[in-house]
């Protein structure tokens, strides 16, 4: 069969493009003529440091080696997230990766606990999770029999010139410039990246990864845009790296304010701090004062400020241009989930590649998937803000009682009549996560399942004390995080 898309031209060089042309450079080294155009003078957005589980999967997809990724990104190892004054001020939990508890075929983990809870057993939700309990001890190790389910914290910025070099030497061709005018063919479909040089790129699919900007699937094509903002009212953030730590927790801090929340992700050799805030609720000069008085170590640069709509692009692929990264859309960093969605596109693109030419049907079904998995992220998300007992600011009343989407008013009223979550098919996250995120937010269920509770008290307890004393005897095994950091992946 004859191959009829034989240049790929990816516009925009952050995490995005680059994340695109190594995944296309690898998987079509020989079926493709791979071009990037990126623009030092415009930069990138360059913030971006955590990550969920499945990029340790897209790096094996690619071969890329973990020890020699970590050390050229500085990273260091994540085990979930630390939620911190969510539910109520005080209030913290984790939401951890990994598997929690052990459930049976009829009724998850959630229901044995709520039965152990109703025997009196005073056991947190997380002390049933290995993950989280090496999490809060700082602890981390890896094991061939399937350790810890774990995601990397890395620096944005030394991540996409790993990845350059990488798609470089796989053939990819860079071309540094300003992209100054997109051409069509008379059908409307892109034809050719005209740049500050005069250079003309032609292609024929075109990756726009140029960020908020948008210029292909925006700017050219008008492909509209679906705001989400009345139910993700953040839409700025004020960032700024300090000095490295003196602990290394393998977990990032999500700690809400009166406005939003603020971000604390440590890297090898220096910490990731981000406050989110919604512009409405708090100006930048209390957003950037609130973030400089809540620092662990010294600023290392002047605190800068992003605004951001939240939303998605109504088609990421379009006519002959597939949307990744920022110009698709974006939803706020609080489940670290960007990385991986545009990971997840190239994958999925990768899979519905147009070998016989574009159709209408490849697209429809790329945008059909990847809204179904966009959609559930971003009910999980709302979940974190609307799910909450704070009244005590204006932003808290607003989030706690603004209608939010019936897929998520559904997922919240199972949980709260009968402890029931689920995780379908194409979505990101587990029952576990939402379940820890529930209960963390202090949505107590009313009734559980009546075939758990049929359980006698004294087995019930041996199984629950089972699980605890496996998980703590195994962390007491485990390595200082740190430790295991020096000796497995030091980034000099
Ligand atoms: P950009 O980094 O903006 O790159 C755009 C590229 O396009 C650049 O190379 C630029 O030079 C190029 N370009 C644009 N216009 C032109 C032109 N005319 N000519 C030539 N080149 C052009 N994600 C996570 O997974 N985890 C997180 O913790 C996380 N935190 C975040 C915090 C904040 C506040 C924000 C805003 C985002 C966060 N993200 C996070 C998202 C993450 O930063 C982005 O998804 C990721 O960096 C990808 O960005 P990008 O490559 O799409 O865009």
């Amino acid at each position: 069969m004859q191959n009829n898309v034989k240049k790929v031209v990816v516009a925009g060089g952050g995490t995005a493009g680059w994340v695109a042309a190594a995944a296309l450079a690898k998987r079509l080294q020989d079926q493709i003529e791979l071009v990037l155009v990126e623009s030092e003078e415009i930069g990138t957005v360059g913030v971006g440091e955590s990550t969920i589980p499945p990029v340790a999967l897209f790096h094996n997809l690619l071969g890329i080696d973990e020890q020699e990724f970590m050390r050229a990104t500085d990273a260091t190892f994540k085990l979930g997230i630390s939620f911190e004054h969510w539910g109520l001020q005080g209030d913290r939990y984790m939401h951890p990766f990994g598997t929690t508890g052990r459930g049976s075929f009829l009724a998850d983990f959630q229901h044995y606990y709520l039965h152990g809870q109703r025997l009196g057993i005073e056991a947190p939700f997380g002390d049933y999770c290995y993950e989280l309990q090496a999490a809060l001890a700082h602890k981390f190790g890896k094991s061939s029999q399937g350790g810890l389910s774990y995601a990397y914290h890395l620096d944005a910025g030394r991540y996409a010139r790993f990845l350059r070099q990488f798609s470089e030497a796989l053939g990819a061709k860079r071309i540094e410039s300003n992209i100054q005018q997109v051409e069509q063919h008379p059908n409307g479909d892109i034809s050719a990246l005209v740049l500050a040089d005069g250079q003309r790129i032609d292609g024929d699919l075109f990756i726009d990864c140029t960020g908020f900007r948008a210029l292909l699937i925006e700017q050219t094509l008008k492909t509209g845009f679906e705001r989400w903002d009345h139910w993700l009212p953040c839409n700025k953030a004020v960032v700024v790296q300090t000095e490295s730590a003196a602990t290394l927790p393998p977990y990032t801090r999500a700690m809400a304010h009166q406005a939003g929340w603020q971000w604390r992700i440590p890297l090898q050799s220096r910490v990731g701090n981000g406050l989110v805030y919604a512009a409405d609720f708090l100006s930048d000069e209390q957003a950037r004062q609130q973030l400089l008085g809540n620092l662990e170590t010294a600023p290392l640069m002047e605190p800068r400020v992003l605004s951001y709509t939240t939303g998605r692009r109504k088609k990421f692929w379009h006519r002959n241009c597939v949307a990744l990264g920022l110009s698709s859309g974006f939803i706020e960093p609080l489940e670290s989930t960007s990385i991986y969605l545009f990971m997840n596109g190239v994958i999925r693109l990768l899979r519905l590649f147009p070998f016989a030419g574009v159709t209408d049907a490849l697209a429809d079904e790329y945008n059909q998937q990847s809204i179904r998995e966009l959609e559930k992220i971003r009910d999980f998300i709302i979940l974190h803000y609307h799910q909450t007992e704070r009244s005590d600011s204006e932003f808290w009343n607003y989030c706690r009682t603004m209608p939010i989407p019936d897929s998520l008013a559904h997922r919240i009223e199972l949980f709260r009549d009968s402890a029931l979550a689920f995780q379908t098919g194409d979505e990101m996250f587990r029952l576990e996560s939402w379940t820890h995120v529930m209960l963390g937010q202090r949505l107590q269920p009313r009734s559980y399942h009546q075939l758990v509770a049929s359980v006698p008290a004294a087995e019930m307890n041996a199984h629950l004390q089972q699980i605890r004393s496996s998980i703590s005897q195994a962390v007491e095994r485990l390595p200082s995080h740190q430790e295991f950091i020096r000796q497995y992946c030091p980034s000099g």
